[in-house]
């Protein structure tokens, strides 16, 4: 099987690990990839976000499949020419992904499926903005209605800052607030069948403690010790199932990866947001842990044969991932400085490294090149082991300025 995967982050670069150790992969391509990708993948320099070239490059390459992993290029419907080209496509049509580009759509669903989420007012004036907000009370929630690579949530107890937020947006969702530990449920889905992946919880904030600003996600790991025996299929049942039969009764199915933020409220459990993507960096986690070859699960999605599947296979172990971020990550990302240590990092198996912003300098050399730089991820026989792995293997990377959260899993380890 020939595959080829769009993105360039760390999530595509889990994506691209597992494909290449999957042997019914036979070619691997990756546009337009990063330093570590080009590792396990051949890289093509085109732009992710451009549906007739994507579509090109995967006839040129005789791809049997396309994965695409970010929301980006699957709101600009990049996966819709592909399917119109008959060739099989990892990733819902540009329709079906208003999922995760807007949050009113969402809420729509949401409600014509019955899945529990924040009870919610869309608003487009200021008016409306401000009565939403004192509806609810504090702490208010304001939602940008389009897709804001994660800056568009504002979550805070002044009610001016709110309505600020409000106002440099077209359209609001302004919610309920949600209580509760959260937890990232993904779904892989042929449109009609839902086969949900191991949970996992991810840490958005940058600093230790859960301080500092929001950020794409500093960490993650599973299983999730803690939660409720049966959470997974409470949630497929209330929250996936109904959403992908709702979505194909209006005609738009979804094909590709469902993904469910969860809030476990003390009045049960709340969809916080859909994603139409693999989250970043939860995969990291999830698909160190799966067993059953990737490539063929990913191919039954796009054909519509999911139910033929044989049931996944799960390590029985932990996995936990930790972020590398440059330095002003996530306001003023600094980039271009060499890094040192990868190889060291790996050497004797303890860790593996997944590349988000990085590029190969003229020489060869890795550097930085976006916020988020590595994803250093381990597995054990539990989360301390898999934590303690990851970070032994994370000591060993350095490059100016390197910011880390050191509290990764740490509560869910004891
Ligand atoms: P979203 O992009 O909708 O996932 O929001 C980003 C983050 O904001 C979530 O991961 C939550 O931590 C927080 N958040 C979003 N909606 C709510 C809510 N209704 N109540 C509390 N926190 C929320």
């Amino acid at each position: 099987m020939k595959v080829l995967v769009i993105g360039g982050g760390a999530r595509e670069h889990a994506l691209c690990r597992s494909l290449s150790q999957d042997p019914a992969v036979t070619e691997l391509h990756c546009a337009p990839g990063n330093a570590g990708i080009a590792r396990v993948a051949t890289l093509h320099p085109v732009d992710q976000l451009d549906g007739a070239a994507v579509t090109a490059l995967a006839q040129e390459l005789g791809a049997d499949l396309v994965v695409v992993g970010p929301e980006a290029p699957l709101v600009a419907g990049v996966a819709d020419p592909l399917r119109a080209a008959g060739i099989p496509v990892f990733g819902p049509s540009a329709e079906a992904a208003q999922l995760e580009g807007s949050k009113a759509f969402a809420k729509d669903v949401m409600a014509g499926a019955g899945v529990p989420t924040a009870r919610s007012y869309v608003c487009t004036t200021e008016q409306e903005a401000a009565e939403a907000l004192d509806a609810f009370g504090a702490p208010y929630v304001v939602k940008d209605d389009g897709l804001a690579a994660g800056k568009g949530v504002v979550v805070t107890e002044d009610r001016a800052a709110a309505l600020e937020h409000a106002k440099g947006c077209d359209r609001v969702v302004i919610e309920e607030y949600l209580d509760g530990p959260e937890v990232s449920l993904f779904a892989i889905t042929d449109g009609t069948t839902v086969l949900p992946l191991v949970p996992a919880q991810d840490f958005k904030r940058a600093l230790d403690g859960d301080q500092g600003p929001n950020t794409g996600g500093m960490g993650a790991y599973t299983p999730l010790p803690w939660a409720p025996e049966g959470l997974v299929e409470e949630v497929l049942r209330t929250v996936l199932q109904p959403t992908v039969d709702e979505l194909r009764r209006r005609g738009t199915p979804f094909s590709g990866l469902l993904y469910a933020g969860l809030a476990l409220t003390s009045r049960g459990t709340r969809v916080v947001e859909f994603n139409a993507r693999f989250g970043d960096p939860e995969t990291q986690v999830v698909l160190a842990r799966l067993r059953t070859p990737l490539a063929g699960v990913l191919l039954a999605a796009a054909d519509g044969t999911l139910a033929e599947l044989e049931p996944l296979r799960w390590d029985e172990g932990a996995a936990v991932t930790v972020v590398m971020a440059s330095e002003g990550y996530p306001a003023n990302p600094r980039t271009g400085d060499p890094i040192e240590g990868l190889d060291e990092a790996e050497a004797d198996g303890t860790a593996f490294v997944l590349h988000a912003g990085t590029r190969t300098g003229a020489a060869g050399e890795v550097l930085t090149a976006g916020g988020r730089v590595l994803s250093v991820t381990a597995t054990g026989a539990d989360l301390a082991e898999a934590r303690a792995k990851a970070y032994a293997g994370l000591a060993k990377i350095s490059f100016k300025g390197a910011q880390h959260r050191t509290d990764i899993a740490a509560v869910a380890a004891q």
